[in-house]
């Protein structure tokens, strides 16, 4: 068995953090699979075909990939960020476990990429200084009330929290339901960070409070971070503020 897939993430947007690892893999591929704007992200190289398909059609994409890796071609799947974070990398594990036998005699590598939460926290200072989770706000693959549980006891524990896929035209109220369920939990002096479209031209990053932060700031290509009840801004002289969270945990939180 030949057959190679490569399962690689293109970091938030810009080109400089591809990883060599990354930018190897892509040239070397005989195809690429993945979703149309992160293909359009990938130089395009002579022989190397392209197999665009829609955001939600991960598991359909990973299988046509493990079907034209079996016949012997070196495939890339492409993902944004980092391919193991809500992304394809799962999608491809799935489709393998479900999929016919020969699909485990593929050689499979994950190519690690610059997940969007490690690109927002850079851009501000360290909110994720110290202990936070990641969560991801669709439930398209969980129910709402599972994302309720989550939140709550994220915060309970005193987790700095990452929000991923915030809200989508097809999920509009998410977003603004999560933000009422944490200022019932935390301070209103909290603060939230919105991290957007981070590495792109369009980039924006602001820093608000909790009581002050507008779910209409999110949209589909925004990664907020939630600050715990020890996250600190600090104002700087004409500069934006840093937002960080002590390495030292002092307290136990309430
Ligand atoms: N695998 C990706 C995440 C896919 S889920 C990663 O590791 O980053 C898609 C969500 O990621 C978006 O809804 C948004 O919350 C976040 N995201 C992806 N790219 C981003 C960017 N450049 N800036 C801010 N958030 C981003």
């Amino acid at each position: 068995m030949t057959g190679r897939l490569a399962v690689v993430g293109l970091g938030p947007g810009d080109a400089r953090s591809l990883t060599p690892e990354a930018d190897a893999a892509l040239a070397a591929a005989d195809a690429l699979y993945g979703y149309g704007p992160y293909l359009d992200r990938v130089p395009a190289r002579v022989a190397q075909r392209r197999h665009t398909s829609d955001n939600r059609e991960e598991r359909a994409r990973a299988e046509a990939a493990l079907t034209h890796a079996a016949q012997g071609a070196y495939v890339a799947v492409v993902s944004g960020g980092d391919p193991g974070v809500f992304a394809m990398a799962a999608a491809v594990c799935e489709a393998i476990e479900c999929g016919p036998l020969i699909w485990r005699a593929l050689d499979v590598v994950i190519i690690p990429g610059i997940t969007a939460m490690l690109a927002v926290a850079a851009r501000i200072g360290a909110p994720l200084g110290s202990d936070f989770c990641a969560l991801s706000l669709s439930d398209n693959l969980k129910p709402w009330e599972l994302i309720e549980q989550r939140l709550d006891a994220a915060v309970g524990a005193g987790f700095v929290i990452a929000l991923y896929n915030p809200l989508s035209r097809a999920r509009p109220w998410q977003f603004g339901a999560a933000m009422e369920r944490l200022r019932r939990h935390l301070p209103s002096a909290t603060p939230v960070v919105f991290g957007r479209a981070v590495g792109r031209p369009d980039e924006n990053v602001s820093v608000v409070t909790l009581g002050d932060a507008d779910a209409a700031s999110a949209d589909m290509a925004t990664l907020v971070i939630i600050g715990s009840r020890a996250t600190r801004v600090v104002e700087r002289l004409d500069r934006t503020p840093l937002v960080y969270t002590p390495r030292a945990v002092v307290e136990v939180s309430a």
